[in-house]
């Protein structure tokens, strides 16, 4: 049998899951290379958030969403059912990697509660719930499986440039002059929201068809459990929405963390902004909880620069911005014992960002509002991280059985790069992308890459 070269440039979720697909079909590990600019599950420090084995999937909250309303538009590339198949792939991979999968927790709310009527909406889908801790064991077991099956892992090395035409990754090699060149004959290209802007530089260069895409900006916001735990009873990460048709603008409740919740920073395009992810050891528990309250608005005509105009101007002494009502609440410590990045802010300079939001922010205030209403003892005992932000940039158009770009089939893109916004649904992706090179029907070359010196 003859195995062509892929080399996958990001080991997060979509390119690990690409090359266990690959491997668990008999595919040689030897012909896949995967590059990252982080490192290895052994190496990998706390604050490495968004970089290295899993990507940002790997230091997450591990919340396994399994419905094809949340994150990304799997169903419109391959339908439903094989979605949910795709899907259902992934899960059962963090299970399988699991040191105790029986730990893993499902939740699975299946009727909106009265009580947060007629304020909200409450999206109703199954999540498993898999921790940051345990993220770690399984990232470790799942990197010494593929090392097992001979995939060749490059850690801590940089892809500045992919060249198309000739079929070629070239990335930088610490400790040693010049940069390096490798070839491929499929390139599964996964770079996720770290690697965003180089997503970006790549389809600006080929001046690669895109879809439209919507902003997603809005805040993370954070108070004590307690106020919550009546919903959080029936749905582990709720989900909150509004929507306002006329306007072309709905909010979420996104991503929410609990018992042992933290706050993260994102650090993107040298700006910060924020999210969230939970531990499972209950040593770490802090009785907080935190979620997203995001915004999508569609109409806004250049989104991603508006979105990153925003950001920028939501920035003070470096860092982003935290308010709470009367300064009731204070940024929160990090799992480290740190105290979360952000400027403190009054009620005056909210006008600031009511004004930079362009009259967007009202929306978020309103919900929160709202939300005091349907959890009365919440009152003025939270805070907002100002801003959370989902940069989609213009999603390249591509082959929807593979996920390869219309004019470079050799070349598919996957996860955040093609904005997945989730573990399940980039992992699902990765696992799309290379189906067809396992198919009996593939012609494949034995064509072993080589590494040339580029100067
Ligand atoms: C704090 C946090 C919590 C989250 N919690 C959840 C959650 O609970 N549930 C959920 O569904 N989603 C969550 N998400 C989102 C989820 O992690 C991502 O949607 C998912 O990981 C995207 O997968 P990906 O493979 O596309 O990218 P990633 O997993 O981000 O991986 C991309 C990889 O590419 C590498 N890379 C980037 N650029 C380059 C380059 N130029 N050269 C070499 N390597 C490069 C990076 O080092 C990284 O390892 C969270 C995200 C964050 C940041």
């Amino acid at each position: 049998m003859r195995f062509k070269k892929i080399v996958i440039v990001g080991a997060g979720v979509a390119g690990v899951n690409a090359a266990t697909k690959l491997v668990d079909n008999g595919f040689p590990g030897k012909n896949i290379t995967i590059i990252d600019m982080g490192n290895d599950p052994y190496k990998r420090k706390p604050e490495e958030v968004m970089t290295g084995f899993l990507g940002a999937g790997g230091w997450s909250d591990g919340k396994l969403t399994y419905h094809t309303a949340i994150g990304g538009q799997l169903s419109k590339y391959v339908g439903e059912e094989k979605a949910m198949k795709l899907m259902d792939e992934v899960i059962n991979n963090f299970k399988r990697f699991h040191p105790k999968p029986e730990e893993v927790q499902c939740s699975n709310p299946v009727e909106e509660p009265d009580f947060i009527k007629p304020y909200f909406g409450l999206r109703l889908f199954p999540v498993w719930h898999v921790g940051t801790d345990y993220l770690h064991e399984i990232g470790k077991n799942w990197y010494d499986y593929l090392v097992s099956k001979g995939v060749d892992f490059v850690w801590n090395e940089r892809v500045f440039k992919v060249d198309f035409e000739s079929s070629l990754v070239y990335h930088t090699i610490k400790g040693k002059e010049g940069q390096y060149a490798i070839d491929y004959d499929q390139l599964i290209f996964g770079v996720g929201k770290s690697g965003i802007d180089f997503a970006q530089e790549i389809q600006d260069e080929y001046q690669l068809e895109t879809e439209p895409k919507s902003v997603q900006i809005g805040v993370r916001f954070e108070a004590p459990q307690k106020h919550f735990q009546k919903l959080i009873d029936i749905s582990y990460d709720f989900k909150l929405y509004r929507k306002f048709e006329d306007k072309g603008v709905s909010l979420r409740s996104f991503c929410t963390n609990n018992n042992a919740a933290y706050v993260a920073v994102e650090d993107t395009y040298g700006n910060h902004s924020y999210n969230g992810h939970a531990k499972k050891d209950p040593k770490y528990r802090n009785d907080m909880t935190n979620f997203g309250i995001l915004m999508e608005i569609n109409g806004i005509k250049n989104p991603f620069e508006w979105s990153r105009k925003v950001v920028e101007a939501c920035q003070a002494n470096k860092t982003g911005l935290y308010y709470s009502p009367d300064m009731t609440r204070n940024p929160s410590l990090t799992s480290e014992g740190e105290t979360v990045s952000a400027w403190e802010i009054s009620k005056y300079s909210l006008a600031n960002v009511r004004h930079v939001m362009e009259g967007y922010f009202e929306y978020i205030e309103d919900f929160i509002e709202d939300m005091k209403k349907v959890f009365p003892t919440l009152g003025d005992d939270w805070g907002i991280y100002i801003p959370e932000v989902k940069y989609l940039s213009p999603e390249p158009l591509v082959n929807y059985n593979d996920l390869s770009l219309s004019e470079y089939p050799d070349v598919h893109f996957v996860g955040d790069a093609l904005s997945a916004r989730g573990i399940t649904v980039s992992g699902a992706q990765g696992i799309l992308s290379v189906e067809k090179l396992i198919s009996k029907e593939c012609p494949w070359d034995n064509i072993q890459g080589d590494i040339i010196n580029w100067k």
